[in-house]
């Protein structure tokens, strides 16, 4: 009888990275807790890649998702959809956007394709600025604007694509200035490509608050704020991609884009806000939106099912103040991962903010560990944490637990964590 990893493998492309040297299938999930087909608990610090954001099984979520399923699965957008209208009027309010106008898709991929759809319609130009590092999806317009080799399988896209420094002063010939240096550095770069790479109008830039997938990049508070003002001058749209940043998990902020002082023409939103049922989308301001000339549908986008379990969602997120507690227990791991890095030097940088933690591991020469991190990897799961992982070189470990964490399991998993990177630092020596 074959494994069913043998079986993923027969059926499934190699290019679709499992974790683990033994990949765990997870089957059932309560609250912050998933159990794997031995029936081995583990603490969740990564939530299906930041998308289970309130936990799993939660009772109000799951009747509302049930009750919908026995009604009704599927209509299309040719008809009315009363809990995709609710979900709009309700994500247009939360987005700071003004006069805002909500498309739903099924992913990010297609709400990062749609944004510069909408954004190359609007400015009637096919240039885009994107940022270093970044990663917007898989298609072929959002793998245009992505900047991490390691996930870029084509160089083929139809935008006109220009890159900026986009806040990760790390790993940047800028390292070791200060943050304002870093910020004029940057805008002086932008300036210049603008003034020599481009030509004629540019319809938008796009950037992660935060970077999910480039490893928690965080960028000085006010960076692309900053951006901003040189791309007003210009006329040029600045889209936020909130797919991992998005409903409160930065704490401090509702959207990642508080952080910078500006208001986005357009926001891209995914994962979370379905807590696992497909759903991302657009929100831009009313005359942005309305650019396309021509019809535009995405069969399944916003569907009832979708729509109804997101509602359930976002209202869950709003009744438990979701965002206050992803501030409190963010700002509680990260007082033991600043501890951690203070005294282990394989640790080069903790960034993030909330619950979104990013541990870069390093050799002892500052260079990117991603044995190491493969390492921590196996630790925490033999020691029933799931985490996740990022950075062009694989050497970021990614916490990311759901906004519903506890104190009690937030002290759990981050002690697991730091036990499993002291153990396997002592082991790479
Ligand atoms: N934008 C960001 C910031 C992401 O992290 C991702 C997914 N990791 C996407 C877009 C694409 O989302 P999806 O995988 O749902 O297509």
């Amino acid at each position: 009888m074959p494994s069913l990893r043998e079986r993923h493998d027969r059926v499934l492309p190699s290019w679709l990275p499992l974790y683990y040297e033994q990949p765990i299938a997870l089957i059932r999930g309560e609250g912050r807790h998933v159990w794997d087909h031995e029936g081995r608990r583990y603490l969740d610090f990564y939530a299906g890649i930041l998308t289970t954001m309130v936990g799993h099984a939660v009772p109000e979520i799951v009747e509302v998702v049930q009750q919908q399923a026995a009604r009704m699965l599927h209509t299309s957008t040719l008809y009315l959809i009363e809990p995709q209208i609710e979900l709009a009027e309700e994500i247009a309010r939360l987005s700071g956007i003004p006069d805002a106008k909500v498309f739903f898709t099924t992913s990010g991929t297609e709400a990062t394709d749609t944004a510069l759809l909408i954004a190359t319609a609007k400015r009637r130009s096919n240039q885009v600025l994107a940022v270093r590092n970044s990663y917007h999806g898989r298609s072929f317009s959002s793998l245009g604007v992505t900047g991490t080799s390691s996930w870029s399988p084509t160089s083929l896209t139809p935008l006109s694509v220009h890159y900026v420094h986009g806040g990760y002063k790390y790993r940047s010939p800028f390292a070791g200035r200060s943050d304002a240096e870093y910020m004029d550095l940057c805008l002086w770069d932008l300036r210049n490509l603008l003034e020599t790479a481009t030509a004629g109008d540019v319809a938008c830039m796009i950037a992660e608050p935060i970077q999910g997938v480039g490893g928690f990049v965080t960028p000085p508070d006010g960076f692309f704020g900053r951006m901003k003002e040189v791309l007003d001058e210009r006329g040029i749209l600045f889209v936020s991609d909130e797919v991992q940043t998005g409903w409160g998990r930065t704490g401090e902020h509702f959207w990642g884009y508080g952080a910078h002082g500006l208001v986005p023409d357009m926001l891209t939103f995914a994962k979370g806000v379905g807590n696992g049922l497909a759903i991302g989308g657009v929100v831009a301001r009313a005359d942005v939106m309305e650019s396309l000339s021509g019809h535009s549908i995405s069969t399944f986008g916003g569907n009832p099912l979708a729509t109804a379990g997101a509602l359930a969602t976002l209202r869950y997120v709003q009744a438990h103040d979701l965002q206050a507690n992803a501030l409190a227990m963010g700002t509680r791991m990260r007082a033991r991962l600043d501890a951690l890095a203070a005294r282990c030097p394989r640790v080069g940088e903790v960034r993030g903010k909330g619950l979104m933690q990013g541990i870069e591991l390093v050799r002892d020469d500052g260079a990117p560990d991603p044995a190491l991190t493969t390492a921590v990897m196996e630790e925490t799961r033999a020691s029933g944490l799931l985490i996740g992982r990022g950075g062009l070189h694989g050497n970021v470990i990614r916490l990311a637990p759901p906004l519903t964490l506890t104190a009690a399991e937030c002290d759990e998993g981050t002690e697991i964590f730091e036990k499993a990177v002291e153990r396997a630092a002592a082991r790479a020596l």
